[in-house]
């Protein structure tokens, strides 16, 4: 089954609003096996709106909108679907009841515009809208389905989880699709392609590589009659991808750093302290993202300065001999928070944010230590020198090693 959206509002043309409605709704179609071909932007324009329905009637088997369900004049969408389909909007009383009792509710009087939320066409049904006044509208004509919801996002994220998704599924034939994520880190976009090149290119199974802030990700995704069959053709692909990536995979599917070290430490009554320099408080808030650090997180240190850093533990002649920006200074910032805390595990994050070199170093470089008992693990980096860049790389750096390192010490 072909899909295409449609995102109505002349706001979203001029930049003044992002379409986040669009992504939101194309993400909910893969798992139902619904293939999305088109998104487009559309102003509030009736003959532009019209137009773009007729042509969707041709190419697609479903036309999903958002926005323009408004009361006001510029609100166009029911419009524009009445003449693409040459039907004749009339009023439901049973509807304009509904929404006459909806301001009762709330102590006023329906302004007349609202009427034409109560207005329906032959070919369509009204899909209840429980957070604001503009119902939806699912018209089935000629085989083909022009499902209509609201702008914000609060009401047509709930309309489709009350209504529209169940609907689907009885739409849409068997075939299933499932998707794989597979997250590694520790090599470029490149290395990654070349290493698993012989599956890409192919249709079913289809592997695409994405570089996102946390390192590579590798997405499979199957199509079959039955889960089953999906998962068989997924399988081989996810296996080269273990056999020859294994090193540098650190997470799957929806899982984020802090999640997957969370996960990892918990399973094994394990915690985890830090002291950071160069990330600022990055790591500390990143692992606090996962609401069930309270769990394994002991707590942590931003040192910002060399008497700061020896104030949270690190031996003076650590900083005399080394200075801040070195290794065995994040190796002993390592081992401070793991026994101050007195937790399983230290991270220790020194280096240069930035903009001017400190003591000769770059912005941009970056060292990261892992403690675990008297063992401790040396992670140098070096990133562009902008300070989001180094912060995030810093942060997810020693997150995603300290979750391998979780697996290897305490398998
Ligand atoms: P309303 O009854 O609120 O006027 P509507 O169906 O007419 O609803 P719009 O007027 O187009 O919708 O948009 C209302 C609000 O919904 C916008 O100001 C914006 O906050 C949100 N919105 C609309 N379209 C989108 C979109 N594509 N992505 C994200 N938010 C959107
Ligand atoms: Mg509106």
């Amino acid at each position: 089954m072909n899909a295409e959206i449609i995102s109505i509002g002349t706001e979203l043309l001029m930049g003044e609003l992002t379409d986040t409605n669009a992504s939101w709704i194309a993400g909910r179609l893969p798992p139902l096996g619904i293939q999305l071909q088109w998104v487009s932007i559309i102003g509030d324009d009736l003959p532009k709106l019209a137009e773009a329905f007729r042509r969707g009637m041709q190419r697609s088997d479903i036309i999903f909108t958002t926005g323009g369900l408004g009361p006001t004049q510029d609100d166009l969408t029911r419009e524009a679907v009445a003449a693409a389909l040459d039907e004749t909007p009339t009023v439901q009383e049973e509807e304009l009841e509904n929404l006459r009792q909806w301001f009762r509710n709330r102590g006023q009087d329906m302004p007349g515009h609202n009427v034409k939320q109560a207005h329906l066409i032959p070919s369509a049904q009204f899909i209840t809208n429980r957070n604001g006044t503009a119902p939806g509208w699912w018209s089935e004509k000629d085989g083909k389905h022009i499902v209509i919801m609201p702008g914000p996002p609060g009401e047509n994220r709930a309309m489709w989880n009350d209504e529209i998704d169940a609907k689907l599924r009885t739409l849409i034939d068997s075939e299933v699709t499932i998707t794989r994520n597979i997250k590694t880190l520790g090599l470029g976009e490149a290395s990654v392609d070349e290493i698993i090149s012989e599956y890409f290119g192919l249709e079913n199974p289809y592997l695409g590589i994405y570089s996102k802030a946390d390192g590579i990700h590798l997405r499979i995704i199957a199509r079959a009659n039955d889960e089953a069959t999906a998962r068989e053709m997924i399988a081989p692909v996810e296996n080269a991808i273990h056999e020859r990536l294994a090193p540098y995979i650190w997470g799957y599917d929806d899982e984020t750093p802090e999640l997957s070290v969370g996960a990892a430490l918990t399973a094994r009554g394990m915690t985890l302290a830090t002291i950071e320099c160069v990330s600022g408080g990055f790591l500390a808030n990143t692992i606090t993202e996962a609401t069930d650090s309270d769990q394994w997180y002991r707590g942590g240190a931003v040192a910002y300065t060399a008497d700061a850093i020896i104030a949270a533990g690190v031996p003076s002649e650590v900083l005399d001999s080394n200075g801040v920006v070195s290794q065995p200074t994040a190796n002993a910032m390592a081992l401070a928070a793991q026994t101050t805390a007195g937790s399983d595990f230290g991270v220790g994050v020194t280096g240069v944010l930035g903009p001017r070199e400190f003591e000769g170093h770059r912005p941009g470089t970056i060292h990261i230590a892992i403690s675990h008992g008297e063992d401790v693990h040396e992670f140098p980096l070096r990133t562009p020198p902008r300070r989001l860049v180094i912060k995030r790389r810093s942060c997810n750096t020693a997150l995603t090693e300290l979750r391998k390192l979780i697996t290897t010490v305490a398998p």
